[in-house]
């Protein structure tokens, strides 16, 4: 059996505010799991994170559904020319868009969006992010505006931080509420849902504790779900594969095709979506160690210190 091993991989341009994705990569009768909670995050927080690397490497995943799951591009807060350019190159039927990036985006978030619908034509799906940007009026006026340059958006993700703003906010658009940062622990969503939040939870089962934990989360909570990457390698994504490809229901593009942030992968096959479509794997694919980006001695020590830690709280 092949050694537990850390990596330190650099990401392609700046994303939440790291440059460097870390975690550790652990063997198990069932495959691989990825460890790979955010360094800032403490030990408790990082539990469920070790759960469903656990899960993969011991147990394996419940029977998918769906052999592949459709993916959405992402297209940060460019220009329309750039932005018509990604969604083109990505072959994806459904784009989402990072909106209110700065204060005073709405002029160009308009023609990005605009931009967006005119590469995808009228059958695709636009979406836009707001990573929790706005307050409530001027999320209310914002997604009016967005939804009519964008001939219609599928969704706007998390306008504003609270749940109680974003209960606000759907009262008052027709669009639908898409929430994720309000989704970090597993009874995040029946809270959502309880206080007419969303429409669409998004999901990652990383932080919900693995994909059986986050399959009964989607049961619980009753909204539509997404399924999104936590920034993982192929490794981890395999596992938030394996929960797309077991929900019962699948409506949107799921946001799986983050591999190509990283500025490298650990698995000879990374998953890369080149046409808008990612297969479900029934295990996650096995690292091919020397790619592998390895953690220098000092970062490595660091993660298999916070994994024996986070292993004694896990129990
Ligand atoms: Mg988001």
């Amino acid at each position: 059996m092949p050694d537990t091993a850390a990596y330190a991989i650099p990401m392609t341009a700046r994303f939440r505010g790291i440059t460097v994705r870390e975690g550790l990569l652990l063997p198990g009768p069932a495959g691989w799991g990825e460890f790979c909670p955010f360094t800032e995050y403490d030990d408790t927080e990082s539990v469920p994170w070790l759960a469903a690397a656990v899960e993969a490497a011991q147990e394996g995943w419940p029977e998918p559904v769906r052999d592949r799951v459709p993916v959405n591009c992402i297209v940060p807060a460019v220009g329309p020319e750039r932005a018509h350019e990604l969604v083109v190159a990505s072959g994806c039927a459904t784009a989402k868009v990072k909106v209110a990036d700065a204060p005073g985006s709405l002029g160009a978030d308009l023609e990005r969006v605009a931009a967006v619908r005119d590469a995808l034509g009228p059958a695709g799906a636009v979406r836009v992010d707001a990573n929790a940007r706005w307050e409530v009026d001027e999320a209310v006026a914002s997604i009016r505006e967005l939804d009519r340059a964008a001939g219609g958006l599928q969704y706007v993700e998390q306008p504003c931080a609270s749940v109680d703003e974003l209960a606000a906010v759907r009262r008052r658009v027709d669009v639908r509420i898409a929430a994720d940062e309000s989704i970090r622990r597993a009874e995040d969503p029946l809270r959502v849902a309880v206080a007419g939040a969303a429409d669409v939870a998004v999901l990652k089962c990383a932080p919900l504790g693995g994909v059986r934990r986050a399959l009964a989360v989607a049961e619980a909570c009753g909204l539509p779900c997404v399924v999104s990457s936590a920034l993982q390698t192929s490794v981890g994504l395999a596992g938030e594969l394996a929960l797309a490809g077991a929900l019962p229901e699948l409506d949107f593009a799921c946001g799986l095709g983050t591999g190509a942030l990283l500025g490298a992968d650990v698995v000879a096959d990374p998953f890369v979506p080149g046409d808008g479509w990612l297969p479900v794997p029934r295990r996650a694919p096995e690292p091919v160690l020397r790619n592998a980006v390895a953690a220098d001695p000092e970062r490595a020590r660091w993660w298999h210190e916070r994994r024996a830690r986070v292993s004694a709280l896990l129990g």
